[in-house]
């Protein structure tokens, strides 16, 4: 059976939607304070100064659309990994002014964000006020301090935590009027500030912010509206890392192509010789599962053909190309060779939407890049011709940026890890508790 619930936006008129949630364009935040949860986890240099400003530009359309309707902001993000205690080198404080001059207003800094009360009750319209960093505290994360998951007592320090992860995400919530979720990066988390907050908002009042409803639109693009032919191009090093994403993806491409590191597995599981190249020998069975299953879905696998081999792992060392089944002892596969890359073109040229993660080679090493950039140009090709193209996850996002491409395809995932999950088909937390799916 198939339910379509109706909801309605502020002007009354019926929206036919699977979700019952507002919409970030249609709020009129005048006279209302937002808090913001962003992605501010931006790389900081020895003297604490913003090496790659991304992050912060990447929430802007969200916080002046906000300040620009006359509301006032909380923001909050996390810093890096502080493990739930102050750690100055992690302190947001650092970023004020970045923050202030991308916004182009003053910044109010609140050096706790558990005490922020008074600082978020004072705002006036058009002004904005950044939290220190949430996962000073514990609460954020909400995982149990100083015990092992092993040890007796760890269920009870779980439940405790996920209490206090409750009251914590409540104080936040206290800030402000209404709630928005930007931190598309975070969105496979369900942390205090990414999920369980938007139980103390109303259906009305919590939203998801630009940033976020690009990145699911462009999930949903792949995922759940594909235009076929749907090509899928899987690398980078190792099959572990990307099973889940390939069993998952079984089920809506018709082609797969599968490169980089992780090509070496199916080849030694299919009995071919890969000298020195990356493997991981307990994930053979699955790899030959995975043609298996594939081969029963349809689904036309092409893996490398012949690979530009290096004898040691290097930039400089010497190169040499082989049969992918049958790589001399001492060599290595490190790039994809003209004739493996000439089959996946002829099959990115065909394709309608492509879903591209992971280098198919060491592209780091200037020699063995080619590959990788010869995929680049081939999607931002396709893209050219009508395809819909999504680049995401890692190192795919900086290939494509090497290159100078990232403009050239539909849309490069801001969001390593969650981009990653959402392709393995989880749910989402970050999204879920806003869109309740
Ligand atoms: P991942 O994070 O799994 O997407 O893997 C990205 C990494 O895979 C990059 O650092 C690449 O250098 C690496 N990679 C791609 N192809 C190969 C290869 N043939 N041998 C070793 N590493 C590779």
């Amino acid at each position: 059976m198939f339910f379509v619930t109706f909801a309605q936006n502020k002007y009354g008129n019926n929206l036919t939607t699977t979700q019952n949630m507002a919409n970030f364009n249609d709020y009129n935040f005048a006279g209302k304070k937002a808090i913001v949860r962003v992605d501010f986890n931006v790389p900081l240099n020895e003297e604490g100064k913003i090496t790659d400003d991304t992050r912060i530009r990447g929430a802007l359309p969200t916080l002046k659309k906000i300040l620009a309707d006359g509301g006032s902001l909380v923001v909050m993000s996390h810093m890096g990994k502080p493990k739930g205690k102050v750690n100055p080198k992690l302190s947001l404080s650092q970023i004020v002014d970045a923050v202030a001059t991308a916004l182009g207003t003053e910044v109010k800094f609140a050096p706790d964000c558990a005490k922020a009360a008074d600082a978020a009750a004072a705002l006036k319209p058009g002004e904005v006020l950044l939290l220190e960093n949430l996962r000073f505290y514990p609460e954020e994360e909400g995982k149990p301090v100083g015990i092992d998951k092993e040890d007796p007592g760890y269920d009870a320090a779980k439940k405790e935590m996920k209490a206090r992860q409750a009251e914590f995400a409540k104080t936040l919530a206290s800030y402000a009027d209404c709630y928005v979720n930007d931190a598309f990066g975070t969105a496979h988390r369900r942390h205090a500030s990414t999920a369980v907050i938007a139980d103390y908002f109303d259906d009305n009042n919590k939203m998801l912010g630009l940033l976020m409803e690009k990145e699911v639109t462009a999930i949903d693009n792949v995922l759940k509206n594909a235009q076929h032919p749907f090509t899928a191009i899987i690398g980078g090093s190792k099959v572990s890392s990307k099973l889940a994403v390939i069993k998952n993806l079984l089920d809506k491409v018709d082609n797969l192509i599968i490169g980089g590191g992780m090509g070496f597995t199916f080849f030694k599981a299919q009995g071919g010789k890969i000298g020195n190249s990356l493997h991981e020998d307990d994930l053979m069975p699955e790899a030959l599962n995975v043609l298996a299953e594939a081969e029963k879905k349809g689904v036309h696998v092409q893996l490398s053909v012949a690979t530009v081999a290096g004898r040691e792992f290097s930039n400089d060392t010497e190169q040499r190309i082989f049969d992918t089944h049958n790589i001399e002892d001492g060599w290595e596969g490190m790039d994809a060779s003209p004739a493996s890359l000439a089959l996946w073109k002829e099959i990115i040229m065909k394709s309608k939407t492509i879903l591209w993660n992971g280098p198919v080679g060491v592209f780091e090493f200037e020699n063995f890049a080619k590959g990788t950039g010869e995929i680049a140009k081939y999607v931002a090709e396709a893209t050219k011709n009508g395809a819909y193209s999504l680049v995401g996850g890692g190192d795919s996002v900086a290939a494509v940026n090497k290159f100078g491409l990232a403009d050239q395809v539909s849309y490069v995932s801001t969001g390593g890890g969650a981009m990653l999950e959402a392709i393995e088909g989880k749910t989402l937390p970050g999204v879920a508790a806003i869109k309740g799916e």
